[in-house]
């Protein structure tokens, strides 16, 4: 394993080729450090004696070197394995007030490593063996990666192959002896300025005529060919008063302009119905990833909201209570749900563990349409202060400092000094470009919740609870009772 200084010493020695605000930059960038400071926590965390009793869920036993990893460099071999990432996500989630960025990768390599077996069963191929030797080079350089799924998809009722450019769904222009083409654009492509590996895979199922559709690969983020068109959030933590961070994330539109990837990183190329198979795979185990994230995001914003209702001196009111509660259940909801899916996961023919899609997807739809209500708690009980607070220059000038002190007191139990930071850091994460950003990412990242509803429908058999229905009813069933969703006791009865 390494260190942060290790990764952040490799991105430094990447081509230039990231693009901000109408400059070419370089990766250590100011503007990229909120993203660079969450990718590198994954790597502090490890060796950090204060997450000392976390080793467990951090690392893992590479299945193909026997050696000790970091977590997010790991295929989940157990049931274990899906609920330690779950807690690792959470856990490390909390460090950084966020998303800890290094989810992607993970869940492109847990897809992979699915989908490529799949397809040498299916078509005679060798691509299981070729990525597993990607995934040890990958494991035992301890790097990172983002996952390029999402296509620009243009029109969007239009299918891959009836768009007006073909390039609007990223596909392969060309194969070689040694390699293939590729050319397209994939957008919304969080940490890929700050990670050393792109994760190319299908956004969607594809049909038999959309073949050249049909590709997974990987791709160095700074590789002839690649631009990284980023955007990234205005750091709205205040480092002069001591807020750790920045952690913001950095996103990017991906250019793939002819780009050549050479065989041994091509995992599968032409074999549509698992270039579609591996599409749901990926947001199945990103999915999960939210079971450990999204609650972590909730219990920030909760612990956001008693630390404002303390600052306000209303903590004891019942609606402050109130409002606890129902964050306490949806941020449980979604862990436990995702606790659920990892004891109902099954294991894939190249031993790889994929959780519950029904869990998966529920936990995540919850988290999603309960976004912008968490908010709207937070705002509640914050009052409007984080939205007008004086900025840091008057609590600095002798002249003003005074009258805030004064006129900013609230709770009596309360320092002055921690009532101004408090209301600045709310202030950073509810009201600034960075909460906007968080916003949008709880709606749409993973999949907008329209997706979610079409994998759940697509997996729940409702029938079922039609014919319960009917029975209740006096209506004749011919089936004998079944449920199917009643879940695996671990271990039996
Ligand atoms: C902050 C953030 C980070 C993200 N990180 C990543 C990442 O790291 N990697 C990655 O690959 N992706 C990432 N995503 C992408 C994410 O998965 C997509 O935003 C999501 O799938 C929605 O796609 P879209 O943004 O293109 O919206 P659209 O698909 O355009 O959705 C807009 C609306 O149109 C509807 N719609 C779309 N197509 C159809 C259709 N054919 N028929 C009917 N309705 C339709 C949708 O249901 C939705 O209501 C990220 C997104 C965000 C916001």
């Amino acid at each position: 394993m390494i260190t942060s200084n290790e990764y952040r010493k490799r991105l430094s020695k990447m081509r230039r080729n990231v693009y901000m605000s109408g400059e070419l930059i370089y990766r250590d960038d100011p503007r990229l450090e909120g993203g660079t400071n969450r990718i590198a926590k994954t790597y502090d965390m490890v060796t950090d004696p204060e997450f000392k009793e976390y080793e467990d869920i951090l690392t893992a036993t590479s299945h193909l070197t026997g050696k000790k990893i970091n977590r997010f460099c790991h295929t989940h071999r157990s049931v274990a394995d899906l609920l330690a990432k779950q807690k690792m996500t959470r856990v490390t989630c909390h460090q950084v007030g966020g998303c800890i960025d290094r989810c992607m990768g993970i869940d492109a390599i847990n897809a992979n490593s699915v989908a490529t077996h799949e397809a040498d069963q299916a078509h005679g191929t060798a691509y299981y063996k070729r990525f597993e030797k990607w995934l040890r080079d990958f494991q035992e350089n301890d790097r990172s990666a983002c996952c390029a799924q999402t296509d620009v998809k243009g029109n969007r009722p239009a299918r891959p192959h009836e768009q007006l450019d073909p390039d609007l769904y990223l596909h392969v222009v060309e194969t070689k002896s040694d390699g293939i083409v590729i050319r397209g654009a994939k957008v919304h492509n969080s940490v890929a300025p700050v990670v050393e590996w792109l994760m190319v895979i299908p956004t969607r199922r594809l049909t038999k005529e959309e073949g050249e559709w049909a590709v997974s690969c990987a791709v160095p983020a700074d590789a002839e060919g690649v631009k990284l068109i980023v955007s990234a959030a205005r750091s709205p933590i205040s480092k002069e008063l001591g807020m750790p961070g920045p952690y913001v994330g950095a996103d990017s539109l991906t250019v793939f302009d002819n780009v050549f990837v050479p065989w041994e990183n091509v995992f599968l190329n032409g074999e549509y119905e698992l270039g579609g198979r591996l599409a749901l795979l990926f947001a199945l185990y990103h999915r999960h990833s939210y079971t450990g994230c999204k609650p972590a995001f909730t219990d920030v914003i909760m612990g956001a909201t008693a630390l404002m209702a303390e600052c306000n001196g209303i903590e004891k009111k019942p609606h402050v209570s109130e409002k606890l509660a129902e964050m306490i259940c949806t941020s449980e909801l979604c862990y436990g749900t995702g606790i659920a899916a990892g004891i109902n996961a099954q294991k894939s023919g190249s031993g790889t563990y994929i959780p519950d899609i029904v869990y998966c997807n529920v936990s995540r739809r919850h988290a999603g349409v309960n976004i912008y209500h968490e908010f709207d708690i937070l705002a509640d009980i914050a009052g409007g202060m984080p939205s007008t607070l004086p900025r840091l220059g008057d609590w600095e000038n002798p002249e003003t400092r005074p009258y805030l002190e004064k006129y900013m007191m609230r709770n009596p139990e309360v320092p002055i000094e921690d009532i101004h930071r408090a209301f600045r850091w709310v202030q950073a994460i509810s009201c600034s470009e960075a909460a906007g950003v968080a916003q949008y990412a709880g709606v749409h990242g993973g999949g907008s919740p329209r997706m979610e509803q079409i994998a759940i429908m697509g997996s729940y058999d409702v029938e079922k609870t039609k014919n319960i229905a009917k029975r209740l009813a006096g209506i004749p069933v011919k089936e004998k009772y079944s449920f199917d969703r009643l879940g695996e006791i671990p271990g039996g009865l």
